[in-house]
């Protein structure tokens, strides 16, 4: 008989110094084993439905489908890409540039036979869904090489403490296979700038970043190897990864322009049965700002709905919808509004439209809703002018007109309902206000007071400054108060008609509020 409890850690030790004999049953083990794994399947089925049911709901509600096998965790090789450039439309600057990556790979000879040296690297700058994951595809499929992907964030999520190793391994399998193309996919997670953050994913990421550094270094341009790169923020990248030798060039994909858009939206409507009616100009206009990818969501979007009302040609209700799907997020459904507020957002709506209406050269109306959305109560939506958008150039009186706009709603509560009964719905309003407001004095010397300077707000500012800064910005918005609520009060039965109007049907189209406007 020993001296030991059941399971007690020293058991075995007591056992053998007994000598006793020591046998181990398989069977046990085995079940054990199988238990482990049967758990461990189970439980990660589990997860994996849970985790497909949320993503999936997402990606009706224009949410990119985050489980899209695109997105391998795998280095992703691919030696049989058929994306051509013919399927990248309206970024055709950048495209120009990356003809001649296509040449460098087609014909890596000609170009070192008369010495001149291949760039090894590429950066695809731009904001998201313009294309540019597409755009590197393409310079694969023009080329016929492999293309090999991984995305920066998989380095550092996914491959943690082995980061360094998998670049390794990663440059080793290129080179054999080259010429091909080696596309990482949102660089900044690997090529931030270093030091500061003190981030606990910082060694990962500077082991990660540093090996990438010395591959790109390591290899000789001309063999054959070119790595694109694509991100949305080229200004936090590491200085030494943009470095002569390493992504020397830069391509800045754009959002596409009206002509684009509307290129974009025909590629994408080409599948699909539209409506003889549609006018893809039309929605072309009504969309500055999307990228591309905001644009094949739409028309996928709209082919939904058409599918949901068991119609069988895409229609411009359905296409107005999905448009309003993308830009204000689903309508919430059994929201249940009392009266009270339903007149409240309407005034409020009212406002904004009316003064956004009858003020000269501001942007047009195209929708005013009441039906809440997303986080907010009620929106007016205004379309941006296409050259004022594209210029980037706003000039004072445009400024001043959005800050009398951004008044208009509160301005509207205000003479209806009193200054006592003014409500908190119109702090985003505000917000936006006090910000133009400030820029305009502060960075765009559009104050006569303080003059063509640029005060950056972490500057040392004096208070004698800083009280004229307030006072101007004080007077600047009040005048503007002034103008919008002189401009509601001497159309105050056009509020009147619209706000009623906007209570009986929740929205109202361009067209409606136009023949409002005109009559
Ligand atoms: P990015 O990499 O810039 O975020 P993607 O290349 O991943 O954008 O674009 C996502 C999808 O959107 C593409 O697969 C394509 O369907 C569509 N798309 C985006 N830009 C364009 C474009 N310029 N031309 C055609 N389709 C586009
Ligand atoms: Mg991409
Ligand atoms: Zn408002």
């Amino acid at each position: 008989k020993l001296d030991a409890l059941p399971n007690d850690p020293e058991l075995l030790k007591i056992l053998k110094n007994n000598n006793v004999d020591i046998a181990i049953q398989n069977d046990d083990i085995n079940l054990m084993i199988i238990n482990y794994i049967f758990t461990y399947i189970v439980f990660s089925l589990i997860i994996l439905t849970g985790l497909s049911i949320l993503f999936n709901r997402n990606s009706i509600g224009g949410m990119p489908n985050l489980l899209d096998n695109s997105k391998n965790i795998n280095l992703n090789t691919n030696n049989n890409i058929t994306t051509s450039f013919d399927d990248v439309i309206g970024i055709d600057n950048a495209k120009i540039e990356l003809e001649e990556v296509v040449q460098f790979l087609k014909e890596s000879d000609r170009f070192t036979e008369l010495g001149a040296r291949i760039p090894r690297g590429v950066i695809l700058e731009g904001p998201p869904g313009t294309g540019k994951t597409l755009l590197a595809r393409a310079v694969a499929g023009e080329a016929q090489v492999p293309f090999f992907s991984v995305s920066g964030s998989e380095f550092i999520e996914m491959f943690v403490g082995t980061g360094a190793s998998r670049v390794r391994t990663l440059f080793e399998t290129a080179k054999e296979l080259a010429p091909c193309i080696i596309f990482i996919d949102e660089i900044d997670a690997i090529g931030r700038q270093r030091g500061g953050t003190g981030s606990p994913n910082n060694d990962e990421r500077d082991q990660t970043l540093n090996q990438l550094l010395t591959e790109m270094d390591g290899f000789d341009g001309n063999a054959g190897v070119i790595v694109i790169a694509a991100t949305n923020r080229a200004d936090i990248l590491d200085s030494a990864l943009l470095r002569p030798g390493r992504f020397d060039r830069r391509v800045y994909v754009d959002i596409p322009n009206l002509k684009g858009r509307k290129d974009i939206l025909e590629l994408y409507s080409k599948n699909k049965p539209l409506d003889d009616n549609i006018d893809l100009d039309l929605i072309s206009r009504r969309t500055p700002g999307f990228s591309g990818a905001d644009l094949a969501n739409l028309m996928n979007e709209a082919a939904i709905l058409t599918a949901r009302n068991n119609l069988t040609t895409i229609g411009n209700n359905e296409i107005s919808n999905a448009l309003d799907r993308i830009t204000l997020g689903a309508q919430k459904k059994n929201s249940v509004i009392s009266l009270q507020k339903k007149e409240l957002v309407a005034y409020h709506e009212a406002g904004h439209a009316i003064v956004g209406a009858l003020t000269p050269n501001y942007d047009t109306v195209t929708k005013i809703t009441i039906a809440p959305r997303g986080n907010a109560g009620g929106l007016t939506l205004f379309a941006p002018d296409e050259d004022r958008l594209e210029s980037g150039l706003y000039t004072k009186d445009y400024l001043k007109s959005i800050i009398s706009v951004a008044l208009g709603g509160r301005i509207a509560e205000e003479i209806i309902f009193g200054e006592e009964e003014i409500t908190t719905g119109a702090s985003s309003d505000l917000e936006r206000v006090s910000s133009i407001a400030r820029q305009m004095i502060t960075e765009f010397g559009m104050s006569d007071k303080i003059g063509n300077v640029f005060i950056n707000s972490n500057d040392y500012i004096s208070l004698d400054t800083r009280a004229i800064i307030d006072a101007e910005i004080n007077s600047l918005v009040n005048s503007c108060y002034l103008y919008s609520k002189n401009l509601l009060l001497n159309n105050i039965d056009l509020l009147h008609e619209l706000a009623k109007l906007l209570i009986e049907k929740e929205t109202i189209t361009y067209e409606e509020f136009n023949n409002l406007i005109n009559n």
